[in-house]
């Protein structure tokens, strides 16, 4: 007898929509847990400095999911609509558009109404849980594992399936111990290491190939942000996320040739001042962006991992490397991935059959999409 029927490890934006598209295929049947190690008034946080994020997802993406598991975003969680993304060449005399009709979103105030969601889908919540590892039944995994920061014991809750939506640095793939097929470790030139800010500021010069309300615009600039791009993405005509990314590895590169010592808020503090546009730039104090207006976190750059399932186990988002390695831009792949993984969990168990072959639809699934 096990505690549930799927318990979803991360409560971020991945895991959450995950846990609606499960509640969804099952017609609500199936007993889901999802377990966070944050606060309940901080849920789906990346870190302690907030939910560090670009923000800017595609219209497609979000139809997708709503077509599929009848999960709508409207306001406050969409804060700007945008045309598209411009990405720019170092001189500005080249661009080139992609990407289509998108959202800003607030990604603290997304989380918020994601879990009340979720909650009214019949999903329960488990926060403050420092998750460590799994648990298994000889090659099966059957559950978590993990400290209980609230009381301070340990942690343990059992499952059918874990969907391990913990994020880039997952402890759960890292530690695991069913597969050789899934990848546990990254290479570190497969992480960029990104940061921004959410700022108001006061316009200067007007010149579109710098800050455009109706565009997310992209800056491919070695010197500005080696091996990765710098970005400014309006979310209102004098609100913006600007920030950049850098692959490590070209950033020592690059200091060593321009005789500098840059790290990746050094750049972003340059990159921020270089822009005639952005005028007086003040972090947010907007209550929805106190806890979320300066960061520094990793994304990964590299094609998802090859396996993502093993006996009793999944992978879905970030924790799967599932981010485009060419704008890193992963909410995209989080709302289809959410979204097909609720299927092919409900498929599983309802065929009372979670091994690894059993699962391995989902890696298909995933590719087709
Ligand atoms: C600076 C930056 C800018 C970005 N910009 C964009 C963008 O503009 N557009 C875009 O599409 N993508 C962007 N991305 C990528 C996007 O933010 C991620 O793909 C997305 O947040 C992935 O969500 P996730 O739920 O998979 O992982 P996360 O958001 O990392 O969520 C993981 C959750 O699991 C919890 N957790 C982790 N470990 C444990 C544990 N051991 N125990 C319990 N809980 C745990 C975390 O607290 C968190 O709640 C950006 C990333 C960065 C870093």
């Amino acid at each position: 007898m096990v505690d549930y029927d799927v318990i979803v490890a991360g409560g971020g934006l991945t895991g959450t929509i995950a846990a609606q598209s499960i509640a969804h295929y099952s017609n609500q049947n199936l007993k889901i847990l999802s377990i966070d190690r944050n606060l309940e008034i901080y849920p789906g946080r990346k870190s302690l400095s907030g939910w560090t994020c670009g923000d800017a997802c595609s219209k497609e993406a979000v139809d997708y999911m709503t077509k599929r598991i009848k999960v709508q975003w409207t306001r406050p969680e969409i804060e700007h609509d945008v045309k598209g993304v411009m990405a720019f060449s170092p001189d500005k005399e080249t661009k080139i558009p992609f990407d289509g009709a998108g959202y800003m979103l607030n990604r603290q105030k997304l989380q918020e109404i994601q879990n009340q969601r979720a909650r009214k889908m019949g999903v329960d919540f488990d926060f403050e849980i420092n998750l460590t590892g799994l648990i298994y039944d000889e090659q099966q995994v059957v559950g978590v594992q993990g400290i209980d920061n609230k009381t301070k014991l340990p942690y343990k809750k059992t499952a059918k399936i874990v969907v391990d939506a913990t994020g880039v640095t997952s402890m759960l793939r890292n530690t695991l111990k069913n597969s050789t097929k899934v990848e546990k470790r990254i290479d570190r030139r497969d992480l960029e290491s990104t940061g921004r800010y959410i700022m108001y500021f006061e316009p200067g010069t007007k010149e579109l190939t710098e800050f455009d309300p109706d565009y997310c615009i992209i800056h491919l600039d070695q010197d500005i942000a080696p091996g990765g791009y710098g970005w400014v993405f309006p979310k209102g005509e004098k609100k913006v996320n600007i920030g950049l990314g850098v692959e490590k590895t070209l950033l020592e590169k690059r200091n060593i040739r321009l005789g500098k010592k840059d790290n990746v808020q050094t750049l972003m503090e340059e990159y921020l001042h270089r822009n005639p546009v952005i005028k007086n730039a003040k972090l947010s104090q907007d209550p929805e962006d106190i806890n979320n207006n300066s960061g520094i976190f990793q994304v990964s750059v590299r094609r998802q991992n090859d396996c993502m399932v093993s006996g009793g186990y999944m992978m879905v988002g970030d924790s799967a490397w599932m981010p485009k390695p060419i704008d890193a831009g992963g909410i995209g792949p989080a709302l289809i991935a959410g979204t097909i993984i609720g299927n092919n969990v409900v498929q599983a168990i309802e065929q009372n059959d979670v091994s690894e072959k059993n699962l391995w639809q989902y890696n298909l699934d995933f590719i087709k999409e």
